[in-house]
């Protein structure tokens, strides 16, 4: 059990799948929509040269029903067709076990977890069964919440079946914090997730991080900085007409241009230079929730302000000062840090408040 934990009989990337300057470029549409739009998007992936795995949802997770759920089993020939004309090895998502049973059945080469199916250890666990005892690749994307031993959880699953070709696939977490992402980040979990498990291949998917085509570079830029080993992204010869995730969607030549920018894992920092570089970009995220935490928690100090103006109440009230000071000393001191530094912080803290409830 010990060995699974670290992940040290997982197969080196290199080993099995070849790849552009050190990375592993996974690409395809979100969704299969039709043969024309696979075969279309997928030349002009296999015209770039840089991608080694063609990815393809064939069963959609949709949050709601009544939306395109994919063609499902329809678009398995479809894929064969395209790997055969393009020679580029396919990947399909599955949710369930008849999905594996489907994929192992049409020759598709790697099988992915959804988000949406890795926070579910019963169908982790059903799906595994399925690959059990066929070499069959896999790629984890980590669950939709922000649960570390959730998401290991899942590749202890696959390993345990026998699994050694494994890949981790970082796409971001729910975690109900507004920003111009479509999920949250939260490097500090996938760089745990190395950590813990140093042999593992992790990748990035700047796609369903992003949300958004525009903040695709600046995602990818991050997750290069943190040396993660390749990139899963959406594609589609038509982006604006995609039936899934049209916004984040971006063309090949597209993909192209963002790839040939990205310096080579040749030409990548020395150990300490990524070290450091990690632990800046760890910190740029803390320090981004803690305005995005101040910006709302001065919100509310300035509808408290109107409360009391409402009520005729005094801005300062010393019993409710004196209460909170204690009350967040314990709790600062419970979490190590230096007591004199957070009372320092929470008297500016209390100044900007009160001036915030006078109308400031
Ligand atoms: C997808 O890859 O199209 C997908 C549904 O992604 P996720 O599981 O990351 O939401
Ligand atoms: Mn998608």
């Amino acid at each position: 059990m010990a060995s699974v934990t670290s992940g040290d009989h997982i197969v080196p990337l290199a080993e099995w799948l070849p790849l552009h300057k050190g990375l592993l470029i996974v690409a395809g549409p979100c969704s299969v929509e039709s043969q024309q739009q696979l075969a279309a998007t997928a030349r002009q992936l296999a015209d770039t040269g840089m991608v080694s795995v063609l990815r393809a949802g064939v069963w959609k997770p949709r949050s709601q029903p009544g939306h395109f759920e994919g063609r499902g089993d329809e678009s398995l020939p479809w894929l064969r067709d395209i790997k055969a004309e393009t020679g580029l090895p396919v990947a399909v998502e599955v949710a369930r076990p008849n999905h594996a049973e489907r994929c192992l059945a049409h020759d598709v080469d790697m099988i992915w977890l959804g988000a949406r199916t890795t926070v579910n250890p019963f169908m982790v666990q059903e799906i595994a069964r399925v690959i059990s005892g066929t070499d069959m690749p896999v790629m984890i994307k980590n669950p939709v919440c922000p649960d570390l031993r959730l998401w290991i959880g899942a590749i202890e699953r696959m390993m345990l079946a026998g699994a050694r070709k494994i890949i981790a696939i970082h796409r971001g977490f729910q975690t109900g914090r507004t920003s111009i992402y479509r999920n949250d980040p939260m490097w500090d979990i996938p760089v745990a997730l190395k950590q813990k498990m140093p042999e593992l291949p992790v990748i990035c998917d700047p796609s369903h991080i992003a949300g958004d085509a525009r903040w695709i570079p600046e995602v990818i830029a991050k997750a290069m900085a943190l040396n993660m080993q390749g990139l899963m992204i959406e594609t589609h010869h038509k982006p604006g007409e995609a039936l899934t995730d049209p916004l984040q969607q971006i063309t090949p030549a597209e993909m192209k241009s963002m790839i040939q920018h990205l310096p080579g894992k040749a030409e990548a920092q020395n150990a300490a230079a990524h070290q450091l570089a990690s632990l800046r970009q760890q910190i740029d995220e803390k320090d981004q929730y803690l305005l995005e935490i101040l910006a709302s928690r001065f919100t509310l100090s300035r509808q408290v302000g109107m409360v009391k103006k409402q009520h005729g109440e005094a801005i300062i009230q010393p019993g409710r000062q004196k209460e909170l000071f204690q009350d967040r000393l314990s709790r600062a001191e419970a979490l190590g840090l230096d007591t004199d530094f957070v009372e320092r912080f929470l008297m500016l803290l209390h100044e900007e408040s009160v001036a915030v409830q006078g109308g400031k």
